[in-house]
């Protein structure tokens, strides 16, 4: 097998050379949100540098060209996650737009009194928020079905909580707390025995392994550029063609219709109907040479990094004493959530940036899983491809150092 080149990649990435409070940075808060490499930032450069117009608006060659660099992104984004049509892909500014298009779109004009929206207790706010709100509108209610201490989703609960009232499910594929990694076809399946749609939050799934989303069988699938190495404020919704024709716009404006009439107006086709208004053009031009930046690498050479990088990092984090860690799952993606015996959360993490280590401290936008643990906060650190061995080491050696000075 080939050698993963971790400090050959490590060069694509300006950043990573930088120090933090005098101390090479060690960034292991990759869930929150990546590292991007240059090919990413010059495209982006690039963009306004030579091709600077609006899109789908004016017949000259920068509008040509701007037009085709952000609809050439929507091709490479329909092939990463491979659905099966271009124009099942609404570029979008993230998952939290992307599910929120679904909940007002999708959901709302469905939803009456005594239906119910299924989620997990394991989600990030961004697939519960949206559906309480369009829950309190239409009288329906969201449940949650139960996790273990593992940090596994209970499918059997999750099949069980399937019953006629749920008009929609939803879970994540990867939990950004945990690490998780979500048995979508199986749940996909069950959905697609009852009829009922299911909506997968692919955030933390698409930066680490391959998506398929028609070997995964769900309905909608959402993803943001910025955990996958693109800019922030770029994402996508992909939705089964019949869903997305049936959905009403939810954004009016320009660019979305056909014909505008004070007597009515008629909507622009699929994916148009759903992108009112100028995209962040040169943020899709970003995400084009993501994509193009994991296609270079292949998920193969990630993952199989990805997951040394995890077991040793889990490793020796255990050999902290007074270390707990949440969410053991058989199947995790590289994102390890802790807390040390008789310190707080947000110190630590204070702590250890001072030793130029940066993880995330908080509840993560997940609530209803601290609650479950009984914590009000962890510790996460997020691990990427970039990443390498002897970062652990630096982590956990502060983390010992930190310890003492707590203790
Ligand atoms: N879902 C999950 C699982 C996430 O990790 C995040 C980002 N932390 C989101 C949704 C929201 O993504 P964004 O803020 O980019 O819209």
């Amino acid at each position: 097998s080939t050698v993963f080149d971790v400090q050959r990649i490590r060069a694509d990435f300006p950043l990573l050379t930088r120090s933090v409070h005098g101390k090479p940075l060690v960034y292991f808060d990759n869930a929150n949100t990546s590292q991007k490499p240059a090919s990413v930032i010059e495209a982006m450069d690039a963009h306004y540098r030579r091709h600077n117009a609006n899109v789908a608006r004016a017949v000259h060659q920068l509008g040509e060209e701007s037009t085709a660099a952000y609809e050439g992104a929507r091709d490479k984004l329909a092939r990463f996650i491979n659905a099966p049509s271009r124009d099942e892909l609404i570029l979008t500014s993230g998952t939290t737009q992307s599910i929120n298009l679904v909940a007002y779109s999708h959901a709302l004009p469905r939803l009456k009194a005594g239906d119910a929206i299924l989620t997990t207790v394991m989600e990030h706010h961004a697939n519960i928020v949206p559906w309480q709100l369009v829950a309190a509108r239409s009288g329906a209610t969201v449940k949650a079905a139960p996790i273990n201490e593992r940090g596994e989703l209970d499918l059997e609960q999750y099949i069980a909580m399937l019953t006629p009232e749920v008009k929609l499910a939803c879970v994540a594929h990867v939990s950004n707390v945990l690490g998780t990694v979500n048995p979508v076809r199986e749940i996909a399946k069950e959905c697609r025995k009852r009829g009922i749609p299911l909506l997968v939050d692919g955030s933390q799934a698409v930066p680490h392994r391959p998506v398929d989303v028609q070997a995964l069988g769900c309905d909608f699938y959402a993803v943001t550029g910025h955990k996958m190495l693109g800019p922030t404020g770029t994402g996508a919704l992909w939705a089964k063609r019949e869903h997305l024709e049936a959905m009403p716009p939810f954004f009016g404006g320009g660019d979305m219709i056909r014909e505008v009439r004070f007597s009515g107006t008629t909507f622009a086709d699929v994916p148009h109907k759903f992108e009112a208004g100028t995209p962040n053009i040169a943020g899709f031009v970003g995400l084009s040479a993501a994509i193009d930046y994991y296609d270079s690498l292949g998920f193969d050479a990630i993952h199989a990094w990805e997951q040394q990088l995890l077991a040793y990092a889990t490793e020796r984090l255990r050999e902290v004493p007074g270390v707990r860690i949440f969410g053991e799952a058989r199947e995790k993606e590289p994102v390890i959530s802790f807390l040390l015996e008789g310190a707080q959360a947000s110190d630590l993490a204070t702590l250890l940036d001072l030793q130029g280590v940066a993880v995330r401290s908080g509840h993560h936008c997940a609530h209803p899983l601290m609650q479950f643990f009984g914590v009000p906060a962890t510790l996460r650190a997020s691990l990427a491809f970039y990443n390498t061995r002897e970062e652990v080491d630096a982590f956990v050696a502060a983390l010992l150092k930190v310890r003492k000075l707590l203790m």
